[in-house]
This record gives C-alpha cells, sequence and structure tokens, in this order.
C-alpha cells in the first residue's frame, strides 16, 4: 500500500483551508441556479428581438419537424466536433433508419489553416466514403435518389442528377435559407482562415466541384437541429435537441411570432414554429453571473478564443480536463509544501489540454464501480469516507473500508496510467483528491446545464422558475447527443436533479431525455430530404 503524503499530516489546516477555498469557489447553491436561468431567459429575449447579439438565437428556416414516416437516402456529412464523419443514411420510414458511416480525422493543421484547405479534406472524404460504400453496395448510384413514400413536406419526389448531401455543421451560422448561411464564428480550437463571414455551403459545394463530384450540398444544419429533428424521427415528437459534446448548445421550436428580429420575414407571416439554434455556448460572456473561478480564468486566458464562448467553457467536453488539469496543477505546486503527488507533474499534465475529460469520465468510473446508489451528488464529503477535508481523519487509510480501498486503488490506476505520473508518487489520499477535483467540475458543468435546459422549458411554457406550473402534456420530449452525456458517469442524473429544483418534480417527471441516436446524421438526412422535396 502506498504511503500517504506527509504534506497532508504536517498541515492538516492548512491543506484543509486550501481544499475549502476550491470547494467554495466552484459551490453553485439554489439562489445562484435561478439567478443564471433569469439572466438566461432574458438573453433568450434578446437574441429572439435582436441581431449580432452574443447568444445569437438563429432562425434555421425549419419549421416543421418529423413524424417518423419520412423515406429516402441521403449523404451526411458531420463537421464539428472531435471526428469528421461521412454517412449514408437511409430513412426507412416507422421511426426506423439505417446508416453507414465512416469517421476521418481533422488535424490540427486543418482546423487552423486555409479554409479552402479544410473544405477540400471535406470533399476528399466524401469522394473516399463513395467510393468505398459504392464498392460495397449500389444504394447511391448519381442521378438515383430514391424518394419513395410521401413525407412531412408533402411535395412530391423529384429525382435529381445528383446525390443530395446534407451537412451538419456544428458552429454558429447566420442561417438565411436552408441551404445558405454564413459562418459567424469559429469555436471548439477551429480557425481556419478566410472563412467568417463566407457562405458555408457555398465553401463546401465549391470543394465539391473542384474535383468534380457528383454531390450537391441541398441543406445545413447544426447538430442540436439534427439532434431535434433525429429524436423527433424515432420518438414522435421532440421540442429540444441539445449536445454537451466537445461543445455544447441547443435548439428548440420557438414560436415564429416571437422570433421578432425576423421583421416581416416571408417565414414569420406565415406563423406557425421555426426551429431556433439558440448557440447557449455564448451565453453570459460578460461572465456577470457564471460563478467563475480561477482555473476558468487561466484557461479562458490561454484559450484560442478568450472571452468567448464562456458558458461552453465551463460545461463542454473540450474544456473541462482543462479546469481539472488546473485545479491538479495548483495543488501540485502549492508552497511551500505541495498537496498533490508530492510535487511530481508529468509531460501530460504540464501539456495545454493535456489531460483529457475522457480521463475523468475514467476516473468517476472507478470510483462508482460496484456502488449500489450512484453519488448523484458527487460531493465527497457526502459518504463520510472519502476524504473529509473537515476531519482530518483521512490520512488514517486504516479507517477506509475494503470497498473504498480498492476503488481508490483502481483511481490510482487511471491516474499512473493515463497522467503519467509514477505509481510511488500517487497516495490513496491523491487519487481521492483527483476525484473529488474531477467531481467538483463535473457536478457544476451538470448544474449549469440544468439551467440551460430549465430556460427551454420556460421559455416554451413548459414549466415556471421555481416549480408550480403543469401544462397537461403527459411526455415532454428532449433528443441530446454528445460524449459527456453518452458517457460521463451519472452527468445526465445530476442534470436532472438540478432540473428538479428549477423547475419542480411535477414537470421534471414529464421530461424524456433520451439520446439522439446519430443525431448529426439523421437530422442532415431530414433537412436535406425537406430541401429536395421545396425545389
Ligand atoms: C457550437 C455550436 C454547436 C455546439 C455543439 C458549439 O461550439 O458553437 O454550433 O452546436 O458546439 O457541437
Ligand atoms: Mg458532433
Amino acid at each position: 500500500m502506498p504511503a500517504t503524503s506527509s504534506a497532508h499530516s504536517a498541515s492538516p489546516d492548512r491543506a484543509r483551508r486550501i481544499f475549502d477555498d476550491i470547494e467554495e469557489q466552484f459551490r453553485l447553491d439554489q439562489d445562484a441556479l435561478v439567478k443564471i436561468t433569469e439572466q438566461f431567459l432574458a438573453d433568450f429575449s434578446l437574441g429572439l428581438s435582436e441581431y449580432n447579439q452574443p447568444m445569437a438565437m438563429i432562425p434555421t428556416f425549419v419549421t416543421g419537424v418529423p413524424n417518423g414516416s419520412e423515406t429516402g437516402t441521403f449523404l451526411a456529412l458531420d463537421l464539428g466536433g472531435t471526428n469528421l464523419r461521412v454517412c449514408e443514411v437511409q430513412l426507412l420510414g416507422g421511426h426506423q433508419f439505417s446508416l453507414r458511416q465512416q469517421k476521418y480525422r481533422v488535424s490540427e493543421a486543418l482546423k487552423t489553416g486555409e479554409a479552402a484547405a479544410l473544405f477540400d479534406y471535406l470533399a476528399d472524404s466524401v469522394d473516399a466514403f463513395l467510393t468505398e460504400i459504392g464498392s460495397q453496395s449500389p444504394t447511391l448510384p448519381p442521378g438515383n435518389s430514391p424518394f419513395s413514400s410521401p413525407s412531412l413536406f408533402d411535395m412530391p419526389p423529384q429525382p435529381e442528377p445528383f446525390i443530395p448531401l446534407g451537412l451538419t455543421f456544428s458552429f454558429p451560422v447566420e442561417q438565411t435559407a436552408l441551404d445558405q448561411g454564413k459562418i459567424l464564428t469559429w469555436t471548439k480550437g477551429f480557425a481556419a482562415k478566410n472563412a467568417i463571414g463566407h457562405d458555408v455551403v457555398r465553401l463546401l459545394q465549391d470543394a465539391f466541384d473542384r474535383k468534380h463530384l457528383h454531390v450537391k450540398c441541398v441543406a445545413l444544419v447544426n447538430d442540436t437541429v439534427g439532434a431535434l429533428l433525429s429524436r423527433a424521427y424515432t420518438a414522435g415528437g421532440c421540442i429540444l435537441g441539445s449536445i454537451f459534446g466537445t461543445g455544447t448548445n441547443g435548439a428548440y421550436l420557438e414560436r415564429v411570432e416571437n422570433i421578432k428580429k425576423l421583421g416581416d420575414n416571408p417565414a414569420r407571416q406565415k406563423g406557425g414554429f421555426m426551429v431556433v439554434n439558440t448557440e447557449w455556448g455564448a451565453f453570459n460572456n460578460t461572465r456577470t453571473v457564471l460563478p467563475t473561478t480561477q482555473f476558468d480564468n487561466k484557461l479562458d486566458r490561454e484559450s484560442i478564443n478568450p472571452r468567448l464562448q464562456a458558458f461552453e467553457k465551463f460545461i463542454s467536453g473540450m474544456y473541462l480536463g482543462e479546469i481539472t488539469r488546473n485545479i491538479l496543477l495548483s495543488l501540485i505546486d502549492a508552497a511551500p509544501r505541495p498537496l498533490l503527488f508530492n510535487g511530481r507533474s508529468s509531460d501530460d499534465l504540464n501539456r495545454h489540454y493535456g489531460l483529457d475529460t475522457a480521463v475523468m469520465s475514467e476516473i468517476e468510473e472507478a470510483w462508482e464501480a460496484g456502488r449500489e446508489h450512484p453519488s448523484s451528488e458527487g460531493a465527497p464529503k457526502a459518504n463520510g469516507v472519502v476524504p473529509d477535508w473537515q476531519s482530518a481523519h483521512f490520512t488514517d487509510v486504516d479507517k477506509l473500508s475494503h470497498e473504498d480501498v480498492a476503488r481508490l486503488e483502481r483511481i490510482r490506476g487511471v491516474i499512473t496510467q493515463r497522467m503519467g505520473i509514477p505509481a510511488a508518487d500517487v497516495s490513496l489520499r491523491d487519487a481521492a483528491v483527483v476525484r473529488w477535483a474531477a467531481s467538483l467540475v463535473a457536478n457544476r458543468a451538470a448544474k449549469l446545464s440544468a439551467c440551460a435546459v430549465a430556460t427551454v422549458l420556460v421559455q416554451t411554457e413548459r414549466a415556471q422558475l421555481g416549480g408550480g406550473f403543469v401544462s397537461d402534456e403527459e411526455r415532454i420530449i428532449i433528443g441530446v447527443d454528445g460524449s459527456l452525456i453518452q458517457f460521463y458517469p451519472n452527468f445526465g442524473t445530476r442534470l436532472r436533479d438540478s432540473l428538479r429544483t428549477l423547475v419542480g418534480a411535477e414537470v421534471e417527471k414529464r421530461v424524456d431525455i433520451g439520446l439522439a441516436k446519430d443525431g448529426s446524421g439523421v437530422g442532415a438526412a431530414l433537412c436535406a430530404l425537406q430541401a429536395v422535396k421545396q425545389d
């Protein structure tokens, strides 16, 4: 068994003060969550009324959601998270689809080089995919797109001399039509030159044309819109699509009359509903209500987009590992005596973005494994065993149960393997500290995510802040996608716990949060279908 680090026992008060201070910085009580949600609602209104607001509230020109009967075969191209994906999507009707896909890596050089090179790479990937798929089966011959049954947009099917492709582009785009929109900013580590202000469909189509591909980009969709449409396709309805992955964002169904900034745009005259892409990742860039810590400030200052995407930097997979890394480094560097790993760091921990959020997941998994009641709150104090800063008893490893020792040993394993800290420098207490730091960061992210979801429920009159109002709707369907919500232990449970405190249990229990499976691909296909039938 590894020795516990003597630094703690030497000066428990000092350690306790430092840990308590960090914990205090991450605390988000109910009042704070309510205040954040109120600000969110105010920013929603502002973004719906005026253009050029940080929270862009982008009208998408998607005015209906599918009912699951739609059919057709489409190509989908998905750019925006960690992977680039090309898919062939077959909408089979009856809420079913099938999908074949290939992932391609986007190098840092492509992310930050010339936009034309990035879009050439996208076109090359589509080309490679078509060659691959074409050699397997002839489902997609040019000039023969199959549209075989009626769809939500009631127009008769048109055979086309090209393969229709829907583009899922997961960045802010000021859309002016289903197949038109200018890139507003890059996010999530992208910074390709000569892209901002350009029409993203044009950039892609030009690349296809340069390569003489028989592919036409007919529709453009944000991944959140894709999530909304695909969940609607499989579940028969959906009011919000949201992503908790590399980035975060949500798109929801808004009454067109509320989208005041559309003015007398014909789309507004028609009335009804339209999907609005909120771009909530940019909520509160001024950070007046977001609970910024010194660890967040460091992250922001060193990021490629300082002072932008503030909310996203508290929530999403691209950043949680980095916030945690900042906490761990502060403990390693603590003077005059270190509070972690005997003051040892590693190449990984020293490197910007060197701690992947997936490693936090593994640590929380190692802790949760075999527990009867997963700790939804996740605060280490709650279970009275690990590590109780208040009682300074923690260094007494003998008092830990066998199960707790086993858990901490597993975490030690993750730390040595995935963070590169030599085992001799990782005490059981260090393991507990790392898990504590990870859960502080992840809990805060889940709580803030709940504010965003609550905002949509209140905005669409399905809930009132503080509870009280219940519409007669039985199910409020939400589609989600992204690595955090899919893989981070208890992220969804923690989000729901906070949602309940914000909108009341009566509403929360009607909320059906489900994975928008392959949302980007299916959503792009559904939009492509709408576009082709509109022509
Ligand atoms: C982008 C959004 C996107 C979200 C999730 C954010 O960084 O601005 O457009 O929906 O990430 O991928
Ligand atoms: Mg994605």
